[in-house]
C-alpha cells in the first residue's frame, strides 16, 4: 500500500485504496464538468443539475479506472501472481504486483487486458449515450463524456513505453522474440523515456503558443503535458532500476547475507540487563528468546523502544518479545529477491531466518543494502 493512502473497500481479496492526491483530481474533474464542460455543451440546464451530473460522472469515471485495474488484477490472480492491493492516485491507478510475470505470454495478457477493459467500457457508454439521446439528455451527456474518456484512457495506456501497459506489451513482445528479459526491459524503458520527452517537448511548445496537430495549444494544457511527461520519465527509469536490482540479487540466497550475530537470551531476563549486557557492548539488535533449547520468540530493538525506560528494571524479555507464532519468517535457501518482496509486502524491516524450528539468523533490509553496495564497489 502506498504511503498517504486510505483503504475504502475489498473486492475478491484485493484491497482498494485511494491516495490523497486522488481527492484533488476528483474535485478538479467534478468542478471542470459542472462549471465548464456541461454548461458549454448543454446551456439550458440548472446549476443543481450541472453539479449532480458532474458528480455522478466523476464517480463513474473513478469506477471505470478501478475496473481497468481490476481487469489487470483478475488476470494476474488467475495466472498465480497475487495482487494484494490497488491504489488510485492522481494519474489513474496501480495494481501492486507481488512478483513479476514469469513468461512473456502472461505479461502480454496481463498488460493488454486493462486498456481493452477501458475501450470496451467506452464502447458500452457510447451505446448508452446514443440510446438516451433526446430521451434522457443528462444521461446521454454523462455517458457520452465517459465513452470519450474511457477510450482515451485505453489508447493512452497503449502507448508503447514502459511502465505504461503498452510498454509492458512491447516488453513482452521483445522478450518473446529475443528471449532476453533484461534487454527487452531496457528497450521498453528507453521507448518510455522517449515518449516522456516527447510529452515534455510538446508541453513546452504548447506553453509558448505552438499549435500541436490533434492536441491543440494553451498554457495550462502545456503544463499538464510537461507534468505527464515528467511523471512518465520518472516511472520509466524507476522501473528499470527495480529490474536492475532484481538482476543483482538473482541467484543469491538468504543465507548468504543474513546476519548471524543474534545472541540468545532467556525469557526471564530484564530489559535493563539485556540493554546493559548485550545491546550496548555488543551492538546486537536482535535476540532469539530461547528456553530449554527451543526458540519461543524474538526480541528486537523495536520491542525495547516500546517500553518506557523507567520500567526496564521490572519488565522481562518474555513480556515484550514477539512470540514465534506471530512471526513472519523466511527460509535460509529462499531467493533473496523473493524475501525482499515479502518484506516490502508485509512492511517489516527484518525477518527471522528459520529452518526446522531453529533460528539461524536475521535478514534485515540493511543486510541487503550493504550486499548490493559491496557488489557495486567490487564491480561484480
Ligand atoms: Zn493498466
Amino acid at each position: 500500500m502506498l504511503k498517504n493512502s486510505i483503504r475504502i473497500a475489498r473486492i475478491g481479496g484485493i484491497s482498494i485504496n485511494i491516495h490523497v492526491s486522488w481527492f484533488l483530481i476528483f474535485i478538479l474533474i467534478t468542478w471542470t464538468l459542472a462549471v465548464s464542460y456541461f454548461p458549454l455543451n448543454y446551456p439550458a440546464w440548472s446549476p443543481a443539475l450541472y453539479w449532480t451530473v458532474g458528480l455522478v460522472t466523476s464517480i463513474l469515471f473513478f469506477i471505470s479506472v478501478l475496473l481497468h485495474e481490476l481487469a489487470h488484477s483478475f488476470v494476474a490472480n488467475a495466472r498465480g501472481l497475487p495482487v494484494h492491493d490497488i491504489t488510485l492516485f492522481i494519474l489513474g491507478g496501480v495494481a501492486q504486483l507481488s512478483e513479476e510475470p514469469q513468461t512473456p505470454g502472461t505479461e502480454f495478457v496481463m498488460a493488454v487486458v486493462g486498456p481493452l477493459a477501458s475501450i470496451v467500457l467506452g464502447v458500452c457508454f457510447g451505446v448508452v449515450s446514443y440510446a438516451a439521446r433526446g430521451v434522457i439528455p443528462p444521461l446521454a451527456a454523462l455517458a457520452g463524456y465517459l465513452a470519450f474518456i474511457n477510450v482515451l484512457l485505453g489508447f493512452f495506456n497503449l502507448i508503447p513505453g514502459f511502465p505504461l501497459d503498452g510498454g509492458r506489451v512491447l516488453r513482452s513482445i521483445l522478450w518473446q522474440a529475443t528471449g532476453n528479459l533484461q534487454s527487452a526491459t531496457r528497450w521498453a524503458s528507453l521507448v518510455g523515456q522517449a515518449v516522456a520527452y516527447l510529452f515534455i517537448l510538446a508541453g513546452i511548445a504548447m506553453v509558448f503558443g505552438v499549435h500541436i496537430p490533434f492536441v491543440g495549444t494553451g498554457f495550462v494544457s502545456g503544463l499538464w503535458f510537461v507534468f505527464i511527461g515528467w511523471f512518465l520519465d520518472n516511472a520509466a527509469s524507476s522501473s528499470y532500476r527495480q529490474l536492475t536490482v532484481r538482476n543483482l540479487l538473482a541467484g543469491h540466497r538468504v543465507r548468504e547475507v543474513m546476519s548471524r550475530d543474534c545472541p540468545e537470551v532467556s525469557p526471564g531476563l530484564t530489559i535493563e540487563r539485556l540493554v546493559n549486557e548485550h545491546v550496548l557492548p555488543a551492538g546486537a539488535r536482535c535476540f532469539p528468546v530461547v528456553q530449554g533449547g527451543l526458540v519461543r520468540g524474538l526480541l528486537t530493538i523495536h520491542n525495547i523502544k516500546g517500553v518506557p525506560q523507567g520500567r526496564w528494571g521490572t519488565t522481562t524479555v518474555e513480556q515484550v518479545m514477539t512470540p514465534l507464532d506471530g512471526l513472519k519468517r523466511v527460509g535460509p535457501d529462499e531467493e533473496l529477491w523473493a524475501a525482499m518482496q515479502n518484506m516490502t509486502a508485509d512492511g517489516v524491516n527484518q525477518l527471522p531466518v528459520m529452518d526446522d524450528g531453529q533460528l539461524l539468523g536475521m535478514l534485515g533490509r540493511d543486510n541487503i543494502v550493504s550486499f548490493i553496495r559491496i557488489k557495486g564497489e567490487l564491480g561484480i
